[in-house]
Order: C-alpha cells, then sequence, then structure tokens
C-alpha cells in the first residue's frame, strides 16, 4: 500500500505527471522522426566541488527543437513521452548521447585532472523495464567509458515503486559501479524509514529549499537534507544555486556539491569541454 507519510509538501512538476491528452506530437513515431531528423539534443550542467569551485561531473539535460512548436522545455515533452511509451526509445538515445560526450571529454582531458562524471536522468518507466540497466552497462562498455563514472538521477516517486524490475536494474548498475541518485529530495512522499532501504548513493536537493535561502532566510529542509545524507553517508547536492549566499550556507553546513546558475546554465557538451575541462596541454 501506500506506506509511509509525505516527508516534505511541495509541488511536484515534471517526470511521472500523468497527461491524459495533448501529446500527440510526442508519439512514439513523431519522437522517432524527430530523432531521425536531428531534432533532439543534449545540453549539460557543471556539478560544482564548493570548496574549490571546480566541476566534477556534469548533468544530461535534453532539449527539443521542434520544427512547428519550437524549443519545447522537457518538463513539458518527457510526461507526453512517457504517456505515450516513447521515452524508451528517445532514453536510450540519451543514454548513448551523454556517455559519448563524457567519453570526449575522458579523452581530451589532463591526465592529472579530477575524473568528470557525467548524470542521466531516468524516468520512471525507463527504470522499470527490463533490460535498462543492462542497456546503460553495454553502451558503457561499446564507448570504453568507466561505468562508475556515470551516475543515474531517479525521482522519490520513482524509486516508490518498489517494481521487481526497478529493483534490479538499480542492483546491475550499482554491482558496476554507477551511482545512483534521488533527484528532486523533499519533493516526494518516502518516509524517513524508506530512505534507510533504498539502494541510493547521492541526494539531489531539490531547487525550491535552495531558492528560498538568503541573508536572513534559512532553509531548514536543505539543512535537514544535508545532514541526513551526512548520517546515511551519502553526497549531497544542492540544486539551483543562483547566489553567492546561498552558496556559501551550503558549503557552511557542510554540502560538497552544488549546480545552478551562479555557476553555469546547462551548455552544450562543447562550451562544457572549453569551460570546465582541463584539458590536456598542447605545448
Ligand atoms: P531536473 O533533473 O531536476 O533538472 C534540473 C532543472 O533545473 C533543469 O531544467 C535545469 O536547467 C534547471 N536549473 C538548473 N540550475 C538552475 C537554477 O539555478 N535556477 C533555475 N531556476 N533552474 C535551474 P530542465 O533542463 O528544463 O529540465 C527539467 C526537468 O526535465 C529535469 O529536472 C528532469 O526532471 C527532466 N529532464 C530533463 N532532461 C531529461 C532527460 O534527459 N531524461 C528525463 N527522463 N528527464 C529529463
Ligand atoms: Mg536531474
Ligand atoms: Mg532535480
Ligand atoms: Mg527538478
Amino acid at each position: 500500500g501506500r506506506a509511509g507519510k509525505s516527508l516534505f509538501e511541495a509541488q511536484r512538476v515534471g517526470r511521472g505527471k500523468i497527461v491524459s491528452h495533448g501529446g500527440y506530437y510526442a508519439s512514439p513515431t513523431a519522437v522517432r522522426d524527430g530523432l531521425a531528423n536531428g531534432e533532439f539534443f543534449l545540453w549539460f550542467q557543471p556539478v560544482i566541488e564548493l570548496t574549490g569551485g571546480r566541476a566534477v561531473g556534469a548533468e544530461a539535460l535534453v532539449r527539443w527543437q521542434h520544427p512547428t512548436r519550437g524549443l519545447v522545455s522537457p518538463t513539458e515533452f518527457i510526461p507526453l513521452c512517457e504517456a505515450s511509451g516513447s521515452i524508451q526509445v528517445l532514453g536510450r538515445w540519451i543514454v548513448r548521447e551523454s556517455i559519448a560526450a563524457a567519453e570526449n571529454w575522458r579523452r581530451l582531458r589532463s591526465p592529472e585532472g579530477r575524473p568528470l562524471s557525467v548524470s542521466i536522468n531516468a524516468s520512471a518507466r525507463e527504470l522499470a523495464s527490463d533490460g535498462y540497466g543492462a542497456y546503460v552497462l553495454a553502451e558503457c562498455a561499446a564507448a570504453g567509458f568507466p561505468p562508475d563514472l556515470v551516475r543515474i538521477e531517479v525521482t522519490e516517486t520513482e524509486f516508490g515503486t518498489d517494481a521487481g524490475a526497478v529493483r534490479d536494474n538499480i542492483r546491475l548498475l550499482r554491482g558496476a559501479g554507477v551511482l545512483i541518485s534521488m533527484d528532486d529530495f523533499g519533493t516526494g512522499h518516502s518516509s524517513l524509514a524508506r530512505l534507510t532501504e533504498i539502494d541510493l548513493d547521492v541526494i539531489k536537493i531539490d531547487q525550491s529549499f535552495v531558492g528560498v535561502i538568503d541573508a536572513d532566510t534559512e532553509s531548514p529542509v536543505a539543512e535537514l537534507a544535508i545532514k541526513l545524507a551526512a548520517a546515511l553517508g551519502l553526497d549531497v547536492i544542492a540544486e539551483g544555486v543562483e547566489t553567492e549566499t546561498q552558496a556559501r550556507w551550503l558549503r557552511d553546513r557542510g554540502c560538497a556539491f552544488a549546480q545552478g546558475y551562479l555557476y553555469s546554465r546547462p551548455i552544450p557538451a562543447g562550451e562544457f569541454l572549453a569551460r570546465f575541462v582541463e584539458t590536456r596541454s598542447t605545448a
């Protein structure tokens, strides 16, 4: 049953939303055509170490340049792709392209630099499909990319579905060194007890709990999330950091990593390489 009370109250948008109408443009045929026409692309947002300010990786975020609708946000089309089943074909393309970009950074990176991870968002339906974990590992093998530099982002609600396939995929991935991140932490419905049961490596504090922080406003939820992560032995990343005040507040409370417009908006793979990857010396 629906065990566990909501840990925190917040508006949930994006993945997992049920959409029952108007989604024809994201049908499997349309998405296949869009992929063939090169309408989809990935942007990457750096994950920054709060002490030192260097990038430790990037999150892949998908975009759709639609011929008649213009640039469509993933918060709009991903739920439609979930509802129509086209997320399966799109998700596999996202996995392949994300790993290809990360392998390129790895190849060009200076050997002294820190290895850069790539974070890939998985939607509920992908994670619950047989063979998802095997596919991610096969793509790593094909690209020669180390699985321990891959992070799969899953929302609380997706973890909540206790389907056998979800568990199997997560076990297979973690067994190969892939890290599992809980995205949008605080906006779902996991109980504290459940958090200690699931196979998890990273907590990402939802941007709604970061955006409230300013010179005279604390964020009790962000503070609790940082403490919880430490107690459970998990890494913690703050999402949506937009000001130095927020960054300092988080750093002072022991949050190690952040993403947000303060450091960079999502950018093309080549721009991430130019701005955030220490490349091999050409001298
Ligand atoms: P998310 O995974 O929680 O990604 C974070 C979102 O916050 C991204 O929006 C990012 O551009 C935005 N963001 C980052 N820093 C800031 C900031 O400082 N301020 C503000 N206001 N926003 C910030 P985006 O790219 O529109 O993606 C929205 C959601 O769509 C994602 O939330 C994720 O749930 C979903 N999504 C995006 N790409 C994919 C994908 O490849 N696969 C799947 N399944 N879902 C995806
Ligand atoms: Mg994410
Ligand atoms: Mg998030
Ligand atoms: Mg989000």
